[in-house]
This record gives C-alpha cells, sequence and structure tokens, in this order.
C-alpha cells in the first residue's frame, strides 16, 4: 500500500458521487486529507485525479467472507484474501469462524485481529462461533467473544439444528447486542445434497437439496426471533419461499435482516449443467461443461424463479446487503468428482462487476446494488462511521468504471482460490481503485497509466 503525497491530501474531480446513506447521487468533487473524507475545499496545489465518467462510491462492505486463516493457508490467507477484497472494491469484510481452530475463543478473535492489522490490504471485523468448535452441542462463550470484539455469531458452513441451542444463543447474542447469522439448512432434509432439487438435479442423476430445506430453517429463525427478540441475519437467502418468510418477518417489525450473494443473484442452477440462461423447456445432451465443480455453491444455485424473487426482494429493500460468501478453494479441492468436490466460490473479485453487469441488462438500478454494499451492511453493523461519504469519517472509497468490460481470469486473481463459475465471463463494470483509510488499497493498471497522483 502506498499513500497520497504526505500532507497535501488528494482531490478526486468530477466522479459520479453515490452515497445512498446521505441519498446522494450526483457529479461532485471529494477531497481527501489526512486519511479522512475533508469537509472543507481543497486549498490550492492540491494533486487531482481526474474521474470524470467514473463512479465513487463508500468503500463496499462484505457481511460474509471466508478467509481461511488459520488453519487452511493453502486456500486463502488474510494477506491473499484481504488483497481480493481491495480488488472487488471492498474496504471491510467480516470474517466467517469456520477456520482450524474456529474463532471461539478470545485468542482466536485476537489472532485474526492481529494478522488483519499487520498483514491485511483492509478492515476485517471478525465473526465468532455460536457453539464451541462448531459442533453444536453447547454454546461458545459469548460473552468473551462480544468482548474480543466479533460483530456477530454464526457457525456458518453449518446451521444451528438443536433449536433449544439456538433460543439460547440469541437470548445471550439480544443481551450482547450483536446479530445471530444462521446458515439456514435443515440438516436432514438437505443430507448429502450437492446441488438444487429439481429438474437438474434428476438430469445429472446428483442428489439435491430442497428449497424447502432453506425455507424451514429460516421459518425456525424467525419464530425464534420474534420469541426472544433478538437480532437474527439470515445469511445467503437462496429460495424464493424464504423470501416470503422474510416478508412476513419485516411486516411484523422483527429484527430480521438478509443478505444475498452475487451468484444467487446472477446463476442458475442451469449453470452446473452447462446452461447459462433459461433451461429449455425439454432436457437435451448435456454440453461438455456439465458436471462444473465450480458452480458447486451451499446453498445451491436454484432456479429461475428463485433468482428472480431474490431481485424483487432486493430491489423492494426486502434484502438488506449484497454478501459475497467468498468461499476459495484449492484446485485439488474443486478437480474432482462432482460429488466429492468442496462447496464454494471465490466471490470477492467478481462481484461489483457480475452486479453491474446486472444493473446494465437493466435487472436492478445501481443505487440498489451500491445501497446493498455500503449502507445496509453498515447499518447492519451499527457503524455509521462506514458504508458513506461522510466528512470526518475514514477515506474509505471505490472508484469504479461502470461502463468498462472485461472477462473474468481466475489466474488473475489475487485470491488463492481460483474455483469460479464466471471464468471466461465478460463483465461489465470496473473496479478501478480502492482507497482504505486514505491508502491505496488497489489500484488498477488503466488509472495508472491516466497518471494519477495516487501511486
Ligand atoms: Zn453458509
Ligand atoms: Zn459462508
Amino acid at each position: 500500500m502506498s499513500a497520497p503525497p504526505e500532507g497535501r491530501g488528494l482531490l478526486i474531480r468530477g466522479g459520479r458521487l453515490c452515497d445512498p446513506a446521505r441519498g446522494r447521487d450526483e457529479v461532485a468533487d471529494l477531497y481527501l486529507s489526512d486519511g479522512k473524507i475533508a469537509l472543507e475545499s481543497a486549498p490550492a496545489g492540491t494533486p487531482v485525479l481526474e474521474v470524470g465518467g467514473l463512479l465513487i462510491s463508500p468503500g463496499f462492505i462484505d457481511l460474509h467472507v471466508h478467509l481461511r486463516e488459520p488453519g487452511f493457508e493453502d486456500k486463502e490467507t488474510i494477506a491473499t484474501g484481504t488483497q481480493a477484497a481491495a480488488r472487488g472494491g471492498f474496504t471491510t469484510v467480516c470474517c466467517m469462524p469456520n477456520t482450524e481452530p474456529p474463532t471461539d475463543s478470545r485468542a482466536a478473535v485476537e489472532f485474526i485481529l492481529r494478522r488483519a492489522a499487520t498483514h491485511g490490504a483492509i478492515r476485517v471485523l471478525p465473526i465468532g462461533c455460536i457453539t464451541k468448535g462448531r459442533r453444536g452441542h453447547e454454546l461458545a462463550e459469548m460473552g468473551e467473544l462480544a468482548a474480543a470484539g466479533v460483530v456477530g455469531f454464526s457457525d456458518d458452513g453449518s446451521p444451528v439444528a438443536d433449536s433449544r441451542l439456538m433460543r439460547q444463543a440469541m437470548e445471550y447474542s439480544r443481551a450482547f447486542g450483536l446479530p445471530v447469522i444462521d446458515h439456514c439448512q435443515d440438516p436432514a432434509l438437505s443430507q448429502g445434497g450437492v446441488v438444487n432439487e429439481g429438474a437438474v438435479s434428476s438430469r445429472l442423476g446428483l442428489v439435491g437439496m430442497p428449497a424447502a430445506a432453506e425455507e424451514v430453517m429460516v421459518a425456525r429463525d424467525i419464530a425464534l426471533a420474534e420469541l426472544t427478540g433478538a437480532c437474527l441475519h439470515l445469511a445467503h437467502l437462496s429460495a424464493a419461499s424464504s423470501v416470503e418468510h422474510l416478508r412476513r418477518a419485516k411486516a411484523l417489525g422483527l429484527p430480521v435482516t438478509a443478505e444475498v450473494t452475487p451468484h444467487h443473484l446472477a446463476l442458475t442452477e442451469g449453470r452446473v449443467m452447462g446452461v447459462l440462461g433459461p433451461l429449455p423447456h425439454k432436457l437435451g445432451p448435456l454440453p461438455a461443461s456439465a458436471y462444473d465443480t465450480n458452480a458447486k455453491v451451499n446453498p445451491p444455485l436454484r432456479t429461475e424463479r428463485d433468482r428472480q424473487a431474490l431481485l424483487a426482494a432486493l430491489r423492494a429493500g426486502l434484502i438488506d446487503a449484497i454478501a459475497t460468501d467468498h468461499a476459495p478453494h484449492t484446485l485439488v479441492d474443486k478437480e474432482c468428482e462432482f460429488d466429492d468436490a468442496a462447496f464454494g466460490i471465490s466471490g470477492l473479485e467478481t462481484a461489483a462487476g457480475v452486479l453491474l453487469t446486472l444493473v446494465d441488462k437493466g435487472e436492478l438500478e445501481l443505487t440498489t446494488v451500491i445501497a446493498a454494499l455500503t449502507a445496509g451492511p453498515a447499518r447492519l453493523l451499527g457503524r455509521p462511521d462506514l458504508g458513506a461519504l461522510r466528512a470526518g469519517a475514514a477515506a474509505d472509497l471505490v472508484l469504479i468504471d461502470p461502463r468498462a468490460e472485461w472477462a473474468v481470469e481466475p489466474a488473475q486473481f489475487a485470491s488463492k482460490g481460483h474455483n469460479t463459475p464466471l471464468a471466461g465471463a465478460r463483465l461489465r463494470g470496473k473496479v478501478l481503485a480502492t482507497i482504505y483509510g486514505g491508502h491505496i488499497a488497489y489500484l488498477d493498471p488503466a488509472l495508472e497509466m491516466k497518471g494519477a497522483p495516487l501511486a
């Protein structure tokens, strides 16, 4: 990382400033000074970065990433994962606790915070386990974790199957004012499943996970949120039926929030069969690209109907945040039989491109996308200092060329995980620079060549 010329600040001039938290979407200049967004206008002689035609957004916040360290450094480290995040326009990520050891103790939280401070390119906020070792039998020391600085509790990767234990977890989390984040999936209903249950699982001869496996757990969790008054955050919603439960919960005024991933917004189960777009009425011979393990993800890619319901829920503000569920894996984890392959998509570096491509296609509004990457997650975290370009706040922002077309090349990822079903896909909309606390966390060569006074 490098800083703008010492003491002189930086004037970012002529960009389209999109800041949903403050209701702003206009061409405006932005002056950064001492790592913060400055209130006053830039003094004469301030270095200028001309960004006409570019979009300026508050730095993105990802509520759900897997940084894999400690324990799985062959898949990702805090260094490589945060570099990938910076490339994706993120200045804050919340990391899930399914590491080895899992984040179920003060020492484990402190390890992550220390590592992030010394090796991280951006801000890392740890999420602590709900149960000891994520085993689902006994609550973790939630008070100790809260005191150590976790921003929520989750056994992500697994749900908390025991409803009584989940109730207790919610009662504690309420006392600490932190959300419980659940990976909603009935383990008995989804057992052995590797794709969505339906036409594609039948055609491919794979065990399916029905949408109902998600729906029943969403319904249970909402009932427990109502019982306990705890904040419940539903991770990676994938099914239309789940959205209906969320709608009901919000109508009742329950403290329930939800996130959706870029892959569930953009792709369907057809991708596992090698089909892009809607499935043909009659499923013919399988293309060579069928059984692509890079499209194996949990919860699975579902139907076009589910995808449309998720898009509509995001547009309507029912879904609060877009989170990547960045799940990097090694080649070996994915280059095997479909049944044996690991679940997950390396998503940090394609998220902005995927979402802006949906904007380009008219499926989402730009302000909806930016809000779900900034103001929405900041509100969930209770951090008004993040996700907005407020004077006096840390200069966390991202510069985007919404028209730039580019092809996804996993070999170029900063992430160690090259597992993406989007290899070769052409996306429209590219992150050109990510500024974290006034420092350059990522700079695209295209901007570097324009002579940006940044590096
Ligand atoms: Zn999960
Ligand atoms: Zn996850």
